[in-house]
C-alpha cells in the first residue's frame, strides 16, 4: 500500500475524468437529468449526492483507510450526523471535556430527542458498571480539548462493544495522519475538517468515516434529511487542501515541540500541558496509539501574570478560536471554545479559567518563540 502522502495526493485518478485533468472538475449542478424509463441516474439532486462531493468523500475515505466517508458543511454537521443515530430512550456516554459544540449537542439537542447524555469525567475509570441496556454510544475526543487528556481507544472500543454500544471518536486534533481510531476498534470517526484537513483558515467542513455499511447508510442519509451538506466549491477546495496534510502536520508538530520546550524553560510559565503530560499511563497510551503529540497544547502563566498584557503583545499569534491552520492561534478555552459550559462543568472537567491554548502553525519557529518571549516579558 502506498504511503500517506502518496495516497492523499493520488486518491482521485485523473484517468477517471474525460480530459485526464489532474484535479477533478467542480460540478455546480443542483439537479441531474434522469432516465425516463424509470430508476435513478448516478446522481439525482445535489443535497443527496454531488459528483464533486463524492470525489472528496472517496479521497477522505482513502486517507482514513475507511470503507466510507461522508462530508458535511461543518465539523458539527459530522458530529450531529453521528450522534443523530441515537433514538429516543437511548443514552450517550460522553467522555469529558469535549469541544463546546459537541457539549451543546449533548446538552441541548439530544434531550429534545429523548436521548440522555451522561458525562464521564475520566475515561480511564470507564467500566462495565457505567453501561446499562439504554447506553448505545460512547463519544470521546482524544486528546481532549483543551486539557489534552488521553483515552485508550482500543480499551474503550472493547468495553463499548461488549456492552452493545458504538464508539465514536472525534479525531480532529490528531487527524488520520497521526491517529487511526477505526483501526483501533472505533465504529465511526468524526472530524472538523475546518481544522487540520482544510488547514488554511478559509473553509468550514466536516467528515465522518466508518467501515460499516449500515452506519454509512445512516450517515449519508443525514445529508439528505438534514441538508447540512458541503457546497461543491468547498468540496473541491478541501480535496486540494488535504493533499498537503502530511507535510503541514509534520511542520506544525515540529514547531509545537520547539515552542513547548521554550515555554517549559521559561520562569513566566507555570505549567505546559500536552497529550500524555497528565500521567505515565496516558503518555504510554499516546505513544502506542498515535504518531506523535500533534500541534496543539495548553499552558498556564506563572502566578502574578497579566494575561491581557501577554495576549496584547503577541504579533505573530492571533487571539482567536480554531486550530489546525498554517497560522498560529492562541485562545482562552474557558470563555471561548468551552464558552457553552456551565461554571460547574468547567470546574468539574478541569477547564481552568487561566488555561491558555496554543495551536501552532507552520511559520518559522524562531519567530513564534520570539513573539512569545516578548509577550512573556510584557506579562510580568
Ligand atoms: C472545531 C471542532 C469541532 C466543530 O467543527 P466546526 O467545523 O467548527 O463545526 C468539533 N470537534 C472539535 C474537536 C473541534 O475542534
Amino acid at each position: 500500500m502506498a504511503g500517506f502522502n502518496t495516497t492523499a495526493i493520488h486518491a482521485i485518478d485523473p484517468r477517471d475524468n474525460e480530459y485526464r485533468a489532474i484535479v477533478p472538475p467542480v460540478h455546480m449542478a443542483s439537479t441531474f437529468g434522469q432516465p425516463t424509463e424509470g430508476g435513478e441516474g448516478p446522481f439525482e439532486y445535489s443535497r443527496g449526492g454531488n459528483p464533486t462531493r463524492s470525489k472528496l468523500e472517496e479521497s477522505l475515505a482513502k486517507i482514513e483507510g475507511a470503507k466510507h466517508a461522508s462530508a458535511y458543511a461543518t465539523g458539527m454537521g459530522a458530529s450531529a450526523a453521528a450522534m443523530g443515530i441515537l433514538k429516543s430512550g437511548e443514552t450517550l456516554l460522553m467522555g469529558m471535556p469535549v469541544y463546546g459544540g459537541n457539549y451543546r449537542f449533548g446538552t441541548i439537542e439530544l434531550p429534545k430527542r429523548g436521548v440522555t447524555t451522561r458525562f464521564v469525567a475520566d475515561m480511564a475509570e470507564l467500566s462495565d458498571e457505567d453501561f446499562d441496556e439504554t447506553v448505545k454510544m460512547v463519544f470521546l475526543e482524544t486528546p481532549t480539548n483543551p486539557t489534552l487528556r488521553v483515552s485508550d481507544i482500543e480499551r474503550i472500543a472493547e468495553l463499548a462493544h461488549r456492552n452493545g454500544a458504538l464508539l465514536v471518536v472525534d479525531n480532529t486534533f490528531m487527524t488520520p495522519y497521526l491517529q487511526r481510531p477505526l483501526e483501533l476498534g472505533a465504529d465511526i470517526t468524526v472530524q472538523s475538517a475546518t481544522k487540520y484537513l482544510g488547514g488554511h483558515g478559509d473553509l468550514l467542513a466536516g467528515v465522518a468515516a466508518t467501515n460499516s455499511d449500515e452506519l454509512a447508510d445512516e450517515l449519508f442519509k443525514s445529508q439528505l434529511i438534514n441538508g447540512n451538506i458541503m457546497a461543491p466549491t468547498e468540496a473541491y477546495r478541501l480535496l486540494q487542501n488535504v493533499k498537503t496534510l502530511g507535510i503541514r502536520m509534520d511542520r506544525q508538530q515540529q514547531n509545537a515541540l520547539k515552542v513547548m520546550d521554550f515555554l517549559k524553560g521559561h520562569d513566566g510559565v507555570a505549567e505546559v500541558i500536552y497529550a500524555g503530560s497528565a500521567n505515565e499511563r496516558e503518555r504510554e497510551i499516546q505513544q502506542r496509539q498515535a504518531q506523535g503529540l500533534g500541534a496543539l497544547f495548553s499552558f498556564k502563566l506563572a502566578p502574578g501574570a497579566n494575561t491581557k498584557a501577554f495576549l496584547d503583545s503577541l504579533e505573530v499569534f492571533t487571539f482567536a478560536v480554531s486550530l489546525g491552520g498554517i497560522e498560529s492561534l492562541i485562545c482562552l478555552p474557558a470563555t471561548m471554545t468551552q464558552g457553552a459550559y456551565s461554571e460547574e462543568h468547567l470546574k468539574e472537567f478541569g477547564v481552568d479559567t487561566d488555561l491558555i491554548r496554543v495551536a501552532v502553525g507552520i511559520e518559522d519557529v524562531e519567530d513564534l518563540i520570539a513573539d512569545l518571549d516578548k509577550a512573556l516579558s510584557a506579562a510580568f
